[in-house]
């Protein structure tokens, strides 16, 4: 058993010594979940609904506690880290109808009765990154408890305050003791057991693309079931014929928003030619006008980054010799800081190409709808994006041109949970989110039942 310090990336303090599970711990939580899970699948549907509607009450209750917590561990805005508090309320709420609305099917056949179960695949393991520690936690375990599964759930290194209370909710609320286990370790250790054990049946993992790639070889080996929430690198494509006004004023919110450390960030603004000086005017105040400073004031609008390693990273995108076009404000002292940075990068820059997962965005002219569709699929990743214009024809046309998996036309909004959320190509692996995700926490189990031909026309 090894221990980590939880550091308040505000103020550099430590915050508390959280203690690391190693791979004996993992298999005893397995075995535990294993247990629980036959419990579970057994109650009755309603019951197991109610189960779920309870957690969410109970979730309701310390809304406070924990957007405070978050505040603390990852320098989240004091109303951002409510709103995530209360979306772990609203997923566990809107998965509690699932128990009792998993149908299956009765398919019309010859000479009987063909009917479909969504049974359960057992133990499921839940891997999360630092960066939205309690909302990816509850994408991953509400759906999968509601189709009857057990979880085991490891949070980020650096973030597991939230995870770690959650679970102890879940008991709380009346969960079965091992339904859902939160287990804080290294991913090396605690994540690679989750993808080696054979009776975790399922893995969900957000993180990064090269990690993504690691879990899913790992998993191939059992052929065991994945779904990945990787990176992305969005664009924001803003077409001459928009609200310029507007487009300017809300993209550093869709890039800046929790200090850019945000899957869905739209990182690279493409601008058409000929508004593209006029754009950068509007930007300008705009960017300068995002508040940054102490996560529990209620005026902040962006936190500090999440430790030190991620700002030294973020820091590497911004040599002394960068193009920066125009940096906003941000602390000074002690806390990882890092201004909202406007950089005027090449296609082919370092900047451009790569996921900074931080306050840098890059902004690049194009010529045509053609052309900024080119620049938008240039890249690995296929997550998010936004399209700015008040052509429909054309909103629709670059909307269904654009490889990605979240789009929105005039907004920057990525996630509800009444929504499927995933990415194309190497952004990840199925989707989270939506009515169909408990379906991905499930086996369809086909069963013909022979009926006996009528022995008499009368009997
Ligand atoms: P990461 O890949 O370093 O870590 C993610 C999780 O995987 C952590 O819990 C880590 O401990 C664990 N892990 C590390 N090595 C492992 C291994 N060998 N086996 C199993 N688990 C292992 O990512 P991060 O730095 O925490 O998060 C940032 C990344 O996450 C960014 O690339 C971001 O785009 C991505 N992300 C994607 C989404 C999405 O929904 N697509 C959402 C949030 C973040």
């Amino acid at each position: 058993m090894t221990s980590c310090e939880v550091i308040n990336p505000a103020t550099e303090e430590v915050l508390r010594t959280v203690e690391f599970v190693d791979v004996e711990g993992v298999d005893d939580a397995v075995a535990r979940a294993a247990s629980a899970q036959r419990t579970w699948a057994r109650l009755a549907p309603a019951d197991r609904a109610a189960a779920l509607r309870s957690f969410a009450a109970v979730v309701d209750a310390h809304i406070d506690e924990l957007a405070a917590l978050e505040v603390a561990n990852s320098g989240h805005p004091i109303g951002n880290a409510e709103w995530e508090a209360g979306h772990v309320r609203d997923v566990l709420q809107y998965y509690a109808a699932a128990p009792e609305r998993l149908s299956g099917k009765q398919i019309p056949v010859a000479g009987g009765l063909d009917v479909t179960f969504n049974e359960p695949l057992g133990v499921v393991g839940v891997i999360t990154p630092w960066n939205f520690p309690m909302t990816i936690a509850a994408w991953g375990f509400a759906p999968a408890l509601a189709a009857g599964n057990a979880v085991v759930l490891k949070p980020a290194e650096w973030t597991p305050l939230t995870s770690v209370r959650l679970g102890e909710l879940a008991v709380e609320a009346g969960l079965p003791e091992g339904l859902l286990s939160v287990l804080p370790g290294r991913g090396s250790v605690v994540g690679e057991r989750f993808v080696t054990h054979p009776a975790v049946r399922k893995v969900v993992f957000t993180g990064s693309t090269a990690t993504g790639t690691r879990v899913m070889a790992g998993a191939a080996a059992q052929v065991k079931r994945v779904t990945l929430e990787l990176g992305g690198k969005s664009a924001n494509i803003v077409f001459d014929d928009c609200d310029l006004e507007k487009a300017a004023a809300t993209a550093p919110y869709g890039v800046f928003d929790n200090a850019g450390q945000d899957c869905c960030a739209r990182s690279r603004i493409l601008v058409q030619r000929n508004v593209y000086d006029r754009f950068m005017e509007l930007l300008e105040p705009a960017v300068k006008g995002v508040v940054v400073g102490d996560p529990a004031s209620r005026d902040t609008e962006m936190g500090p980054l999440v430790s030190k390693a991620h700002w030294e990273k973020v820091s590497s995108f911004v040599p002394d010799d960068a193009p920066v076009a125009f940096r906003g404000e941000a602390p000074a002292g002690r806390g990882y800081w890092f201004a909202p940075t406007v950089l005027t990068a090449q296609r082919a820059d370092r900047a451009f190409t790569e996921e900074i997962f931080g306050p840098v965005v890059t902004v690049l002219p194009f010529d045509d709808e053609a052309d900024a569709i080119a620049i938008a699929n240039d890249t690995a990743y296929g997550l998010s994006g936004s399209i700015w214009t008040d052509n429909l024809s054309r909103a629709l046309r670059v909307s269904r041109a654009v490889e990605a998996g979240n789009l929105s036309v005039n907004s920057h909004s990525s996630v509800r949970y009444t929504t499927p959320f995933g990415g194309f190509k190497q952004s990840g692996l199925g989707r989270e989110l939506g009515p169909d995700a408990p379906l991905s926490f499930t086996e369809t189990k086909n069963v013909f039942i022979a009926v006996a031909e009528s022995i008499g026309e009368n009997s």
